[in-house]
């Protein structure tokens, strides 16, 4: 098991400048690689020009790091990479303090620097320095969030029950706890995601509104307690996107939404094969820096929600 990093420890960072795109397609394939727990990629813009940054807590073998960027932009890219060593300070806090904010739609999430430049007629997501997915440069979660913006700009979600599922750190169930001002369930496999989430969701005052609990997949009580679920999140990959398909099915309202994301273009027609034969119709498709996320949903003439409604209107 990895040393947990202190704020004591000296860090190294290797730094390289792109265009955008390359910089923002970079920065999500090495996030990919990685171990988050050791090393934390960020892709940052300064007075036009862009950068991609890899902090490593424990020094890094250079040779291999310039072969894992060379497999993902080329030789030149990889000779172009400058290491440095930084002094003693939080490294997981230096890379998140170079994450600039990130909108979508009427969301905008950022870091503590940067909660006194959030338009007032944004929604901000201030997301604490953690080990948990989502700070919401990823293109998935950006899929996520602005899909969360077009189903509320649609349709008023009266009596949204809302699920979370692979919360990592909580930015998807705060946004739809501040918009909706509805509760969240929000579960993830992992401890520290659920540490995180919890501490996020009281950071944006939204903690009385979302439940985080650690779970793997949907067996737990909870989930039917809670249930029927108007609109459900699941930003996971394509292998347990397709395994959650049915219990997911089971948990949904009638006329229900279902959010995935997590899937590269030519996993998105499985995904879907897989929602459609629970009876989800694609609604949306966004494609993110090569991450594509579609927006479902629930016929209410299929069998399973018309089994839902016919158990609702049955006398007590
Ligand atoms: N929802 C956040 C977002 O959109 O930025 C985080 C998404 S991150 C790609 C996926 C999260 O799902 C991780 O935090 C991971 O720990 C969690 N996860 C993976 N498999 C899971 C499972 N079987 N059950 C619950 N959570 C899972």
């Amino acid at each position: 098991m990895p040393a947990k990093p202190s704020s004591a420890d000296a860090s190294t960072v290797a730094r390289l400048p792109l265009a955008e795109a390359p910089a923002r397609a970079l920065a999500d394939q090495l996030a990919e690689i990685f171990d988050p727990s050791e090393v934390v990629v960020s892709c940052e813009e300064a007075a036009g020009h862009w950068t991609v940054s890899i902090h490593f807590h424990a020094p890094p073998n250079e040779t291999a790091v310039r072969a894992v960027v060379a497999l993902a932009a080329g030789a030149d890219a990889a000779n172009a990479l400058a290491f440095e060593r930084i002094a003693a300070r939080d490294w997981i806090k230096a890379g998140l303090d170079a994450l600039t904010p990130v909108q979508a739609g009427r969301f905008v999430v950022h870091g503590a620097h940067d909660r006194a430049r959030v338009p007032v007629n944004r929604i901000g997501i201030e997301i604490e320095a953690a080990l948990a997915f989502g700070t919401g440069h990823h293109g998935t979660t950006r899929g996520c969030l602005l899909a969360l913006d077009r189903i509320i700009k649609a349709r008023k979600l009266d009596t949204a029950r809302i699920l979370d599922l692979g919360t990592g750190s909580g930015v998807l169930a705060i946004a739809a706890a501040r918009a909706l001002h509805r509760c969240v369930l929000a579960s993830d496999i992992d401890p520290r995601a659920v540490r995180a989430a919890r501490g996020n969701a009281r950071l944006n005052r939204a903690g009385a509104l979302i439940a985080v609990m650690q779970t793997s997949g949907l067996g737990a009580h909870r989930f039917r307690i809670r249930a029927p679920f108007d609109l459900a999140f699941a930003n996971i990959l394509l292998a347990p996107l397709k395994r959650f398909a049915s219990p997911l099915a089971r948990l949904l309202a009638p006329d229900a939404r279902v959010v995935l994301s997590g899937l590269l273009p030519a996993h998105a027609n499985a995904a879907l094969s897989a929602y459609r034969a629970q009876g989800l119709a694609l609604e949306r498709r966004i494609e993110l820096d090569g991450w594509v996320t579609l927006v479902l949903k629930r016929s209410s003439q299929h069998p399973h929600a018309r089994a839902d409604i016919a158990r609702r209107h049955r006398a007590p």
